[in-house]
């Protein structure tokens, strides 16, 4: 069964330099879309969309964590405090995602966790703190 997930990998100087993008494509037929990077030499974090199948996903994944990268299933991982939210929409214009949008009946803001790509943009932009990203 072909599945969609996205993932947040992180890199060590040493797992920094292997082709892990390629891997993924020749090795276990993954089309991998890069929503964000920030890797260098040093090390870093990419976020991934990937389809494939789902044993292949599998399969990949734990290839990654065998090469000490550690990755996680990002939408698990970014939430929101709906009792401090007071919908000011101060996240909207900022998320790159577009993971929230104003109800144009309720005029509340919706957030949709699997668009995100734990940029943090919300974090520092929402005022009553209530955009949590835990990533591990
Ligand atoms: S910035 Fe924070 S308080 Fe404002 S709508 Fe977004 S989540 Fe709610
Ligand atoms: S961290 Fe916040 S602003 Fe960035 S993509 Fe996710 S929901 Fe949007």
């Amino acid at each position: 069964m072909r599945t969609r997930k996205k993932y947040l990998l992180a890199f060590t100087p040493d797992s920094a330099r292997l082709p892990i993008i390629a891997v993924l494509v020749k090795k276990f037929d993954i089309t991998p879309n890069i929503m964000q990077a920030r890797i260098n030499e040093r090390g870093g974090r990419l976020v991934l969309d990937i389809e494939g199948e789902s044993k292949n996903i599998e399969k990949a994944r734990d290839y990654i964590i065998e090469q000490g990268i550690e990755m996680r299933e990002l939408n698990k991982h970014i939430s929101r405090d709906e009792w401090r939210c007071i919908d000011c929409g101060a996240c909207v214009s900022v998320c790159p995602a577009e993971a929230f949008h104003v109800d144009p009946e309720s005029y509340e803001v919706v957030f949709n966790p699997d668009k995100c790509i734990a940029c943090e943009s919300c974090l520092t932009a929402c005022s009553p703190r209530a955009m949590k990203l835990e990533l591990w």
